[in-house]
């Protein structure tokens, strides 16, 4: 296996303003402190309820965020403070898939000049060329170029977000980090739209960052699984390990909400008391203890590091 991205203790902090004159009255800890490793050709699944720092994190790896703390190494090579003339060679092979297509693409531009604007950016297409190539990426995710004149407006969800991945495709990415892609979709189209980006990562020997806030929607497409809770990691693993022997009590608990394919598998639903805790403030020690059912002395003080045991990483004192 070889890194394609590695990231080390990754911070993003956000002030929190307060009063007329904007003074900095603490921070929300948005992600704090990951590091964890992206192979070439994985998919590596990131799953927490929302506000856990998924979408930050997967901003900050592609520099649309500048991260408090840290580094990010692609291809060994640290992205943080690069110059923006070098950022930017880099940044065409990593791109986004964003969660809401309604949002992210422009409803005054065609289909045709959403996906050919990064062909332009980055000038790698002109006239002819370009057509063919808008042409060719419509195909690609399974529309046609007689879509191209019209605007987005006129199309469902998930023909939206197929044309969101053509655009992100456009520039031959290595790396795509698609933030909850699937999330504002009906159930039925989900898995259409899933079975897309496999085909195409299959095609284009993609690795993906795949945002997800449970895990039903990352069990098929992951080889890999991480689970994050208040920015940060607390459990990461390859796909089986997880599901079979979840070893931290927050991802027993996501994984108790996930419907088991057989009625015939009982199992209990752990439901976990309270709201995940404001990050600007959040609990001393092992930031679940609050909703732990397992929760010892040693938690409500000491943060458990992320550690290796049987084969993957946990952060929780029930396995020192
Ligand atoms: Fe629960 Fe303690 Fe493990 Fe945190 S460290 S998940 S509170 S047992
Ligand atoms: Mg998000």
């Amino acid at each position: 296996k070889q890194p394609l991205v590695e990231i080390r203790n990754l911070k993003k902090y956000f002030p929190i303003k307060k009063g007329i004159f904007g003074r900095t009255a603490g921070h929300v800890r948005a992600v704090d402190g990951l590091d964890f490793t992206i192979y070439k050709g994985e998919t590596l699944g990131l799953v927490g309820e929302s506000g856990c720092g998924k979408s930050t994190t997967g901003r900050t790896l592609l520099q649309l965020l500048h991260p408090t703390e840290g580094q990010v190494y692609y291809k060994g090579k640290n992205l943080v403070g690069l110059p923006p003339a070098e950022l930017r060679k880099v940044r065409k092979d990593m791109q986004m898939v964003f969660q809401d297509p309604y949002a992210s693409l422009d409803p005054r531009l065609t289909v045709f000049d959403i996906i050919a604007e990064p062909l332009e950016i980055h000038n790698v297409a002109q006239g002819k060329e370009k057509i063919r190539r808008v042409e060719e990426l419509l195909n690609t995710v399974g529309l046609s170029s007689y879509h191209a004149k019209r605007y987005v407006h006129e199309f469902s969800g998930g023909q939206r977000q197929r044309i969101g991945i053509a655009r992100a495709l456009a520039l031959n990415p290595m790396l795509i980090v698609a933030d909850e892609p699937v999330s504002a979709l009906d159930v039925s189209i989900q898995s259409q739209v899933i079975n897309l980006m496999q085909d195409l990562q299959e095609q284009f020997h993609l690795t993906y960052l795949f945002i997800a806030h449970d895990l039903s929607v990352v069990k098929h497409i992951s080889s890999r699984i991480g689970v994050m809770y208040l920015g940060r990691m607390v459990e990461l693993a390859d796909k089986r390990d997880l599901f079979d022997s979840p070893k931290h009590p927050y991802t027993r608990a996501l994984l108790s909400a996930v419907p088991t394919p057989s009625p015939l598998i009982k199992k209990e639903r752990i439901v976990l008391q309270g709201d995940v805790p404001s990050p600007a403030n959040p609990p001393a020690g092992c930031a679940f203890h609050p909703r732990c059912s397992e929760c010892m002395a040693i938690c409500k003080t000491d943060r458990p590091a992320l550690r290796q045991v049987d084969g993957r990483y946990v952060a929780c004192h029930l396995y020192n």
